[in-house]
């Protein structure tokens, strides 16, 4: 007997996902700088996660390569010292591959801005050398690295 497409789908399609936010630990990325996973795509490089950057700080000048980002704040302003906007609460931003520039957060409040991403991020000096890089591994590395100093389990459900 055939069976319905949507009982066949059911069989091969992976587990839906609701994950809070709360459960999820705030891992430091540099100084003012902090990123909570919520998701680690091993199968296409890409990685979700929501960063948070109080005033004063700064996302050191980079390019993107190898895939796109995109980007929703959800708290505070921010901006690219190399363009003219300012994203705010309701600012979605594109960056294509290969764009370049610096994240800053300016005045009192601190910014949180759920980041999709793809690639690779090459940090550059002032000469465009590559300085550092991060990738999808680079940010497990480092969620790995805070679980365990602080004793805690990695989520499982982050790889998907
Ligand atoms: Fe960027």
């Amino acid at each position: 007997m055939s069976i319905d497409i949507n009982q066949f789908t059911k069989l091969f399609m992976v587990d839906d996902l609701a994950i809070h936010i709360d459960e999820v630990p705030w891992v430091p990325q540099g100084d003012r700088v902090w990123f909570k996973p919520v998701r680690f795509s091993l199968a296409n490089g890409q990685w979700i996660n929501l960063l948070k950057v109080k005033p004063g700080g700064v996302v050191n000048r980079h390019r993107h390569t190898g895939g796109q980002v995109m980007a929703y704040t959800l708290q505070g302003q921010w901006r690219y010292l190399e363009r003219e906007w300012v994203a705010k609460p309701g600012t979605f931003v594109y960056e294509p591959p290969g764009d370049i520039h610096t994240l800053v957060v300016e005045g009192e409040e601190e910014m949180m801005t759920l980041f999709i991403l793809e690639g690779s991020i090459q940090y550059l000096n002032d000469q465009d050398e590559i300085i550092g890089q991060d990738d999808v591994f680079s940010k497990i590395k480092r969620y790995k690295e805070y679980c365990e100093q602080h004793n805690l389990e990695m989520r499982k459900d982050l790889f998907f």
